[in-house]
């Protein structure tokens, strides 16, 4: 069991060139990346117990450069459903490093938490598993989880957060559709093999208020709306 808080920064795309290449073709590029894995685990011991940034590689233009903590993993189930989204939600902490403390202590997760400083941790992967942050399984089973650390949230998290709702729907394949309505809503809440797009967690349960700041869903998702529409986002139910 093992809960210190260690990190290695790798982009996704790193890590899938690292095993492709390896050995035949380029061996001195594996043997790079080796040491650069190696000087990651180096420097997590040398920082056990305090969460620290090893390396971040953003050069990649087709993966996200995320924070991936390594350590125990969080609460999951394999995924057997199509992707039809994203649900957004607010952890209610102030830093990632205690969302993670939370998800372990109470067996919750989501897949992506974006951090105060915009940097974004990824818990799990949404292709081959699902995770546990909604209380239905329906929702759970098909919508990715996306958390923002806070409230209150950043201007860095703002300025994130559509282009890292593009990212997710050309990378899982899914219609960058904004619901259009503040509030709870019974009928989204029925349909979660009918609807498609990128929803609040208050929209679809209705004793939550997240994601917002005071309890105001409303004013967050306006910020939501005008910023995804300038990534080309529309307005509508799929
Ligand atoms: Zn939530």
């Amino acid at each position: 069991m093992n809960r210190r808080q260690r990190l290695l920064v790798l982009s996704g795309d790193n890590a899938k060139s690292l095993s492709s290449r390896f050995p035949r073709r380029r061996p001195w590029k594996f043997l790079a990346g080796l040491g650069l894995v190696g000087f990651g685990v180096v420097m997590a011991a040398k920082f056990r117990g305090q969460m620290k940034f090893i390396s971040s590689s953003g050069s990649s233009t087709t993966d996200w450069p995320f924070v991936i903590p390594i350590g125990e993993k969080v609460a999951s189930r394999k995924r057997k459903y199509p992707i039809r989204g994203v649900i957004l939600h607010h952890t209610v902490t102030s830093s990632p490093q205690t969302t993670y403390r939370v998800f372990l202590q109470r067996g919750v997760s989501t897949h992506f938490e974006i951090a105060p400083d915009g940097k974004v941790w990824k818990y799990l992967e949404p292709e081959t598993e699902v995770a546990f942050h909604t209380g239905q399984a329906g929702f759970n089973d098909r919508f990715i989880g996306v958390d923002l650390t806070g409230p209150p949230f950043t201007e860095e998290q703002i300025k994130v957060l559509p282009k890292f709702l593009e990212y997710l729907s050309k990378r899982y394949g899914f219609r960058l559709a904004i619901y259009p309505g503040w509030g709870y809503n019974p009928e989204l809440a029925s349909a979660p093999d009918k609807i498609e797009g990128v929803f609040g967690h208050a929209h679809v349960q209705s004793n939550k208020i997240d994601p917002s700041e005071g309890g105001n869903v409303p004013w967050f998702w306006n910020k939501v709306v005008a910023s995804v529409q300038g990534v080309g986002g529309s307005l509508a139910i799929a």
